[in-house]
């Protein structure tokens, strides 16, 4: 049977080290779909439009990977779509406890789920989008951070 997983997140912007995750999830999984939360209780730098609009650039040369927004709670959308894989990615320790709390909370409200974490490579262990939003706020160059088209985005962007 066709295998599908979903990659939630907030992608504020989409970084190398999320996109290093698609790429291992594109691998292990027939299809993966990219979920980009709406985050209505979090200030985000880029809006919802504008988040998608990144993440498919940054996915588009990826045949088996979509991109979508989440507008409910995740479980829902798992039960909707009637996904039952959830991708997550995890960098150091200090991921554990809060992927942790996620993964169980998760899996009671729907058990079937299962979430699969994959490690991005250890030149993006310490990458995050907060750090990629700090470093350009400055005036930083993040071009080894964020795929192409986000640099530019960035750029345009007035911080500060
Ligand atoms: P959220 O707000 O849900 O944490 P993020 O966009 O910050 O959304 O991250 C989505 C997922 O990607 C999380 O599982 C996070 O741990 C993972 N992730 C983010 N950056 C990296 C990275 N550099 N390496 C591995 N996983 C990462």
């Amino acid at each position: 049977m066709k295998k599908t997983a979903v990659y939630p997140g907030t992608f504020d912007p989409i970084t190398n080290g999320h996109l290093d995750v698609i790429r291992r999830g594109a691998e292990i999984f027939d299809s993966l779909i990219v979920l980009v939360a709406i985050r209505k209780e979090k200030h985000t730098l880029f809006n919802l439009e504008e988040r998608l609009e990144l993440v498919k650039c940054a996915t588009k040369d990826i045949p088996n990977v979509q991109v979508a927004t989440l507008d409910k709670l995740l479980v829902e959308y798992l039960k909707e779509n009637k996904i039952r894989f959830v991708l997550r990615g995890l960098r150091a320790v200090s991921d554990f406890d809060y992927e942790f709390q996620m993964a169980l909370t998760n899996s009671t409200l729907y058990p079937e789920m299962e979430t699969v974490f994959v490690m991005s490579s250890g030149k993006y262990i310490f990458l995050s989008s907060s750090l990629v939003r700090e470093i350009a706020s400055y005036k930083g160059d993040v071009s080894g951070f964020v795929p192409g088209c986000v640099i530019k985005k960035l750029k345009k962007k007035v911080i500060r």
